[in-house]
């Protein structure tokens, strides 16, 4: 799953994504990191943009007097109320079309309501009144930063509020009216390039940290990983036994069972150490199989396999190594040893966390493997701490 999502990253970085959009698998991924780092400020945008706007009603007063009542309702009374819950649902339900739909709606409300209450002005001042609009353009591209479609269609619709309620207005000449259609047009244009630019820039920077995250990760596997078996290695078994001890309270008991080979170096003499490989490969796929996951399997040594098994009783921990010595069995793999098949012989030994360590465990597993050769092999063996210690 982690190779398969490595492999896509580097082909999406291969392929690029000029169209901002990735394939459906890594999307997902960066349409959550965006939503959740849009949320996180989302607040900030709201409080400051809010205060500013609202101030505003001093230019209001001083510009288009003669329309101030309704401004200060549509500030004060609409806007404000209707911002604020905005910013309360992204964070409630923060999806990044909910994101985008509301980022939206919020810079088209707050162009529109001066610019409608405007449209009735008769105000000389007009002209320098409603380029104050430029700021929603600003805080839409660069404040509230929706995905770039979204970011283009809240453009259009700016500018055709911008456009058409200086139209319906009517006090600008013909030539004034134009400037403003060339001034609003190259305003876009110019934002939404930057728009793009930067979605673009933040999609990479997302590509290339998730490509550090799933390297540094198939690092970390493959460092814990046996290379011929694929079971877990040597070095992976301090920290996961490190994290059982942790893991247990006082009176928790943990069992190894330790498995080797019977007569393995026969076998290799007499098939090659090719057949070997695949040999302790069979049997380390066998052994997995079994212990499924009532515990962790780790390719001890060559032909040897530990298996750590926490909260169980010693019965249950005899019962598991038995069932794996004949599952071993049962595989038939022919061997010229003395049951003319591939056996292997156990030993199991067990304790409670607070009596015994990984290392004493390991021992007293060893030496309960040791027993089960000298008691003729392909058979299993227990020793536990209490027992030693009696
Ligand atoms: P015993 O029944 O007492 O275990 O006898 P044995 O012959 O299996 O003795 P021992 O366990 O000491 O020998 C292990 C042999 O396994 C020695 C080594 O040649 C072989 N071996 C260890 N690692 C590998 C490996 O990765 N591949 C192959 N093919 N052989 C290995
Ligand atoms: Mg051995
Ligand atoms: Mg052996």
């Amino acid at each position: 799953m982690r190779d398969a999502m490595l492999e896509q990253v580097d082909r999406q970085l291969m392929s690029g994504f000029r169209w901002l959009r990735f394939y459906p698998a890594i999307e997902a991924v960066y349409l959550k990191e965006f939503a959740a780092a849009r949320v996180r400020i989302v607040h900030v945008w709201a409080i400051v943009g809010t205060l500013i706007y609202d101030m505003v009603w001093v230019g209001d007063a001083t510009m288009v007097p003669d329309v101030l009542p309704h401004l200060i309702v549509a500030r004060f009374a609409i806007f404000t109320p209707f911002a604020l819950l905005a910013t309360l649902a992204i964070r409630k339900w923060p999806s990044p079309r909910n994101y985008d739909i509301l980022s939206l709606c919020v810079v088209v409300l707050g162009a529109l309501l001066p610019m409608a209450v405007a449209v009735f002005s008769t105000s000389p001042h007009l002209f320098v009144y409603q380029n104050g609009n430029v700021l929603v353009f600003l805080f839409l591209v660069i404040g509230l930063r929706p995905r770039f479609f979204a970011t283009l269609l809240g453009l259009a619709l700016l500018v055709g509020i911008q456009l058409t309620t200086t139209k319906l207005n009517g006090t600008l000449d013909a030539v004034t009216y134009q400037a403003l259609i060339s001034f609003y047009g190259t305003v876009s244009i110019f934002l939404a390039l930057g728009a793009y630019f930067q979605e673009h820039s933040e999609r990479l920077n997302f590509l290339n940290r998730l490509r550090g995250t799933l390297l540094h990760q198939q690092l970390e596997q493959h460092s814990e990983q046996d290379e011929l078996t694929g079971l877990l290695n040597r070095r992976s078994l301090a920290r996961i036994a490190g994290a059982m001890w942790t893991k247990a309270d006082s009176d928790t008991s943990v069992y190894a069972i330790m498995l080797d080979i019977d007569s393995f170096k026969l076998f290799n003499d007499v098939h090659g150490h090719i057949e070997g490989d695949t040999c302790i490969r069979a049997v380390s796929q066998c052994i997995e199989r079994t212990v499924a996951n009532q515990g962790t399997t780790f390719r001890f040594g060559g032909e040897e396999i530990l298996v750590l098994v926490s909260r169980i009783e010693k019965e249950e921990a005899m019962a598991l190594a038995e069932r794996i010595r004949h599952a071993i069995e049962a595989q038939k793999i022919p061997h010229s040893g003395t049951s003319g098949v591939v056996t292997a012989s156990l030993g199991v030994a067990g304790g409670l966390t607070r009596h015994v360590s990984l290392e004493g465990l390991l021992k007293l597993a060893d030496a309960a493997l040791y027993e089960a050769k000298h008691l003729g092999r392909n058979r299993v063996a227990l020793l536990d701490s209490e027992l030693q210690s009696a």
